[in-house]
């Protein structure tokens, strides 16, 4: 349900009343609140306000993150998305997706989903200088928060060593809901010293072999993979390394029950691409036949001995806050996303900041193992 303000607004945004009507009838919208400032987020698309917007009570409107296109075939992939036209490579970071943007005299992080993430509105000031929304306050930042101190994933980037850090990666322009042309963001970034994704430069579809020494590079390296784009934004593709995959698989397989099949599924077949595109064979072959093995099968089986010993599927996850209330304010996020959470410590690392441990618990996931342990018969 969202109150009459909202409604009124988002009616004078374009938003027809009918689906509105619609969308609320089937919770396709909610309304919500951050330290005073209430806005709406889409769960659901409809008329043009794609899944994850967010429109703030003043009328500002944050569009939701769009789905970038995947190739599975890099050489194929290149030239059909790209024809002759040159693309910019950068890294694709391995963390989560947030979009900053400044509403009513605040500087807010938003989630992919559309809420406003207390710990990182809290932490993102460390990263992005005030005064980039002082000099522009019509922009966007779009950016990855990646590091082994995150609060919705276990592990970041090799690179981050320690806590989280912001990479930009694009930049919008409110008024026309559009991106800034690939230059102008990294002379942006350049300009207030704001952290941004590893450049790569600009390729064209004749230097797909080099584009996949690169990905073999970044494979080794532990990272996750690249995102090309046009100068102008409008094309954009991801291919993601065969170690990345692998990787998701390892990380997946500890919560199998709680994964839809096609996590798994499509994760397989792409790392199964990369070596048809490759012509791997023998002794490389059969390595990666292990490690996709023993991911796959290993964080698996230790789970299914952990709930077989009484034990509960959980994830162990550590922020650093400069307030405490910041933890307890991800509690309650969390409870809003349906998680079950808990915090299990809190230190002060003396420093200006607390570090706070998390205990993220599947219940579904364990009594799924429960029950099939315990001779549960099932049909297939
Ligand atoms: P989808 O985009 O289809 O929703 P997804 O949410 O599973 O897929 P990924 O497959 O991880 O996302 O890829 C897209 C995400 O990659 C983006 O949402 C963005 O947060 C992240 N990303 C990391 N680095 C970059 C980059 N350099 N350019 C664009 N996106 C990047």
């Amino acid at each position: 349900m969202v109150g009459s303000h909202f409604r009124d607004l988002l009616i004078r945004l374009g938003l027809p009343r009918e689906r509105l009507e619609v969308l609320e009838g089937k919770g396709g919208i909610e309304e919500n609140e951050f330290e005073g400032i209430r806005y709406v987020r889409f769960r659901d698309s409809a008329g043009g306000f794609r899944r994850g917007t967010v429109v703030f009570g003043d009328g500002t409107v944050v569009p939701g993150f769009p789905h970038i296109k995947r190739i599975v075939q890099l050489g194929n992939g290149v030239k059909r998305i790209f024809k002759n036209k040159p693309f910019y490579v950068e890294e694709k970071v391995d963390g989560y997706n947030v979009r900053v943007v400044k509403v009513e005299d605040k500087i807010l992080a938003l989630t992919r989903g559309g809420f406003v993430c207390p710990f990182t509105t809290e932490r993102i000031t460390d990263f992005i200088d005030e005064d980039f929304f002082e000099d522009h306050p019509g922009l966007i930042l779009v950016g990855e928060m990646a590091g082994p101190e995150s609060p919705y994933l276990v592990e970041g980037p090799p690179y981050v060593k320690e806590d989280i850090q912001f990479f930009l990666f694009d930049v919008w322009e409110r008024e026309r809901g559009k991106s800034l042309p690939v230059e102008e963001r990294y002379k942006l970034a350049e300009e207030y010293e704001i952290p941004q994704v590893e450049r790569f430069g600009l390729f064209d579809r004749t230097r797909t072999d080099e584009l996949m020494e690169l990905i073999e590079k970044l494979s080794e390296e532990g990272r996750e993979g690249v995102v090309m784009k046009t100068p102008d934004m409008k094309r954009i593709a991801k291919y993601v390394t065969p170690h990345a995959n692998i990787n998701d698989i390892k990380i997946g397989s500890r919560i199998f029950f709680d994964l839809p099949h096609g996590y798994f599924m499509g994760r397989i077949s792409r790392v199964a691409f990369y070596l048809a595109e490759r012509h791997v064979k023998g002794e490389e072959f059969e390595e990666y036949a292990k490690s996709l093995g023993e991911a796959l099968l290993k964080p698996l089986v230790e789970s299914i001995v952990e709930v077989s010993q009484g034990h509960e599927i959980e994830e162990t996850f550590t922020v650093r806050v400069r307030n405490i209330s910041t933890a307890h304010k991800m509690v309650a996020h969390f409870e809003r996303m349906g998680l079950r959470i808990r915090i299990e410590d809190i230190e002060d690392l003396k420093n200006g900041y607390w570090r706070i441990t998390f205990k993220r618990v599947y219940p579904d996931a364990t009594r799924e193992i429960k029950e099939l342990w315990n001779g549960l018969a099932f049909v297939d």
